[in-house]
């Protein structure tokens, strides 16, 4: 059969979306409906996919490609970065041949690579996710598990995330929004999933945390659901007109969105004090290594050894050896486990891997400190010594790399209140100056730490203090015992201080040695203040 093809409309698709002639001529023969005006609109989505024009441009990369990428942000998780980058560059693409060649009936279904990830906090779950989401160019929606209820619960409900990763999606309305979805895919991330998980495993019972697995088991599933958040005020109206006028069937299949194409990531640390994840691999692991007491009893030590003699076992990862078995017991349903084939795992951040986050990623946390400051024309430099300090205080803390910003906060936060607009051009940062950071900018500045605190004492009550010299010797001398800052030496011997507010104080105050000396001193003027003013 020879079909005309009208080479006018032809080129005129090829000057819009920038492809070859075949290309345009092969939309134009694939594509048909029943009406002229869909027959139209079929050419322009084949086109758009594939040139990538209408906002979007189907990326073809490889996972080799995605996990290089995944390797300038974030450090170490290695097995994490290459799962999830097979995970997302297979899906993609299947999504996107499917959408080209609708028709193939070798490729209508697939087997979506779902993930689960299980690790420590702060250690680049959710920023994995954060950077591919960046690189695809695909709608990623990065929730909470603990923000979302069971349907018929008050609040948001799991079908919300899809309505929401809805909304990131390029379109005008929510109709093309969705079907950018349905077209192209998108991403959704379920964090803290371990927050619904039935407590105590197969014995407990919890039906809130169970239903909220379900409805997500619904979603992972392939499921119809409808655009408009059901509760809403404009969803409500138009169900309203659409039953007045009949058209309500129809309508409700207009605005149906299908979670084929998405693709889940469902993490956590599943951490919680009994039966954690890491104990029940640990527990599953020992029994198989034959490593149980003559009772019959596990002892199931912490993750975190106590001991020197159990220090080998902080080194392993027991998040890397969960099965499927260790996340049900944990508390997941079965069929959700099922659904997410790939399991994979994030270790704890080490010293050395805080180094690395500051001093080697693309977006590195020194970059955008350096940054700041060249705002206001300063200079910041960081010497290695200052790096390591930061890094060793960060590893402390238990939220992993998010201990960095706050360890830095602490440090920077009063150089970068008094530094813009001063003589300052220049900060060089070391472990000396991150040890006691407001001593060693009082020195930049040439302010006595004594004078700062009658100030901002003077500017919070409106009383004026004042030291004596054996004060300050006092003080300086205890902070060098001590081991503090001078700033801190003060604040904590001048602790109750605050007393002179309440009691009206409206003299000059002058602290002495001795009322240094005395902890309670100011607790007890205030006594005495009160028994003699307060009935
Ligand atoms: P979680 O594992 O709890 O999901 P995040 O991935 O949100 O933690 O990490 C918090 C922040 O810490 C990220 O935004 C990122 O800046 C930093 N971070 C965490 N892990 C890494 C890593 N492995 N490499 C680089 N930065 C990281």
């Amino acid at each position: 059969m020879k079909v005309e093809v009208p080479m006018e409309f032809i080129n005129n698709l090829v000057n819009k979306y920038g492809c070859t002639q075949d290309e345009a001529i092969k939309a134009y023969m694939d594509a048909k409906s029943d009406s002229e005006e869909f027959f139209h609109k079929d050419i322009e989505s084949k086109l758009a996919s594939l040139t990538g024009k209408n906002g979007y441009t189907h990326k073809e990369i490889t996972p080799k490609e995605i996990k290089q990428h995944l390797d300038k942000y974030v450090i170490g998780q290695d097995d994490y970065k290459k799962r999830l980058a097979i995970a997302t560059g297979y899906h993609f693409k299947m999504v996107h041949r499917i959408n080209m060649n609708g028709n193939d009936p070798k490729i209508k279904r697939f087997r979506k690579k779902n993930t689960i990830i299980a690790g420590p906090s702060g250690s680049g779950k959710t920023y994995c996710v954060e950077v591919l989401g960046d690189l695809l160019d695909i709608p990623t929606n990065i929730v909470d598990a603990t923000d979302y209820t069971e349907a018929g619960y008050v609040g948001k409900n799991a079908e919300d995330m899809v309505r929401e990763l809805v909304d990131f999606a390029p379109g005008e309305t929510k109709l093309e929004k969705a079907g950018f979805i349905t077209k192209f895919g998108g991403l959704i991330f379920i964090d803290e999933i371990d927050k619904k998980a039935k407590e105590g495993g197969l014995i407990g019972h919890d039906i809130s945390r169970e239903g909220f697995q379900r409805a997500v088991l619904k979603l992972i599933e392939r499921k119809q659901i409808s655009i408009d958040s059901p509760h809403s005020p404009a969803s409500q109206m138009r169900e309203m007109m659409d039953a007045q006028k009949g058209t309500r069937a129809a309508k409700k299949d207009e605005n149906l969105i299908n979670t084929e194409n998405i693709l889940f990531v469902i993490g956590g640390s599943f951490q919680r004090n009994v039966d954690n994840l890491e104990s029940l691999v640990k527990k599953r692991v020992s029994m198989k290594s034959g490593r149980i007491k003559e009772d019959g009893s596990i002892t199931v030590v912490g993750f975190t050894p106590k001991t020197e003699k159990t220090k080998p076992e902080k080194l392993r990862n027991y998040y890397k050896e969960a099965n499927a078995d260790d996340y049900i017991r944990f508390g997941l349903l079965p069929e959700l486990v099922g659904r997410a084939p790939i399991r994979t795992y994030v270790n704890h951040l080490s010293k050395n891997d805080l180094v690395r986050i500051m001093t080697n990623t693309e977006d590195s946390i020194l970059e955008q400190y350096k940054f700041e400051f060249s705002l206001f024309d300063i200079d910041i430099i960081f010497k290695d010594d200052a790096i390591d300090y930061v890094a060793q205080q960060a590893e402390k803390s238990k939220t992993g790399a998010r201990a960095l910003v706050s360890v830095w906060e602490d440090i920077l936060t009063n150089f970068q209140f008094e530094l813009p607009g001063s003589n300052f051009k220049e900060l060089v940062i070391d472990a000396k100056l991150c040890k006691s950071p407001q001593d060693s900018l009082f020195k930049m500045l040439e302010r006595s730490p004594f004078m700062d605190f009658i100030e901002s004492f003077k500017n919070n009550t409106g009383i004026t203090i004042s030291f004596n010299k054996s004060a300050e010797k006092y003080i300086k001398n205890y902070a060098d015992k001590e081991n503090i800052q001078v700033t801190e030496a003060i604040r904590t011997l001048t602790k109750g201080i605050d007393a002179l507010n309440y009691m009206n104080y409206d003299k000059e105050f002058v602290i002495t040695e001795d009322i240094l000396k005395d902890e309670k001193y100011f607790d007890k003027i205030y006594v005495n203040w009160h028994d003699n003013n307060i009935e």
